[in-house]
């Protein structure tokens, strides 16, 4: 569930709650989702040790304690919830501390929750090797020029690539394209000096709105709000611009959403969309 908007608005949340909270206990209800590099048993070694900061890294949040982090990567599915009667079969990791309970429950089991201390982050996957951080004042328009200069990937997968941009998911890279007007399939050496400009304001301007929308709907902590995006998911509705069916294409593996009108394909390797009829899938 969570992309980058979610983790913001996570991180927001949840740090007045726990900072300087000591933990009571770290129960372990999964634990294949944990990997446990500090060599002790995070049950019972990290007794009454404080929350320092909380802090986010592309996709991973890394919560500091003293003497030890925790750093969870929820990939698709991992969810928080501060609920102390959280009892959903999901449940992976339950934190309690003096104050409140943070749960971290995913269904998929595709997370990990990693305890190691904060010299050892870098034996985490692609914790270092994260790229520029899109939210951060370091993400300006020459520092993303220069890194899609000689990109040959598909757009798509450009955007998602995460040691270049730190970080976007498949929803937001879906929105991101379709905000730029560019098909995802396109090329990074195709896209004109002013598309490649258009792709960096659409990063910029999805991610604020987004977390913009996420904050003020105050949903639920473990609930997701995606009822703000406008193509990702939404194969066969109708596009809010120009009201074309949406479409799926599978890119590199993933799935990706488009209107065929808005996002034209370059090249004729594509299928001409607009003049069929019943357009077949693209693969
Ligand atoms: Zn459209």
């Amino acid at each position: 569930m969570p992309e980058l908007p979610d983790l913001v608005i996570l991180r927001e949340r949840l740090l007045p709650e726990l900072l300087g909270k000591k933990i009571r206990s770290i129960e372990i209800l999964d634990p294949i989702v944990v990997r446990n590099l500090t060599g002790m048993p995070p049950e019972d070694s990290y007794k009454d040790l404080p929350l320092l900061s909380l802090e986010r890294r592309g996709p991973f949040l890394n919560f500091t304690f003293e003497k030890m982090n925790m750093v969870i990567h929820p990939m698709l599915s991992g969810r928080f919830s501060m609920d102390p009667k959280y009892k959903k079969k999901d449940l992976c990791v339950r934190i309690a501390t003096e104050g409140p309970v943070l749960n971290y429950a995913d269904d998929t089991r595709m997370g990990k929750v990693y305890f190691l201390k904060n010299e050892e982050l870098d034996q985490i996957p692609k914790y270092k090797e994260q790229g520029v951080d899109i939210l951060s004042g370091e993400f300006t328009l020459s520092v993303f020029l220069k890194t899609i200069e000689k990109s040959r990937q598909q757009i798509r997968a450009f955007l998602m690539d995460q040691s270049k941009l730190s970080a976007l998911g498949n929803a937001y890279a879906d929105e991101v394209l379709f905000a730029a007007k560019i098909h995802p399939k396109t090329p990074c050496n195709r896209l004109s000096p002013g598309e490649k400009s258009g792709v960096y304001e659409s990063i910029r301007k999805v991610l604020t709105d987004s977390i913009e929308y996420i904050r003020a709907k105050n949903a639920p902590l473990d609930v997701k709000v995606r009822d703000h995006v406008k193509v990702r998911n939404r194969k066969n509705e109708p596009c809010p611009d120009c009201g074309t069916t949406i479409r799926r294409a599978n890119v590199l593996g993933y799935d990706s959403f488009f209107c065929p009108v808005c996002q034209p394909a370059k090249g004729e390797q594509f299928i001409p969309w607009n003049s069929q009829e019943n357009p077949p899938e693209v693969n």
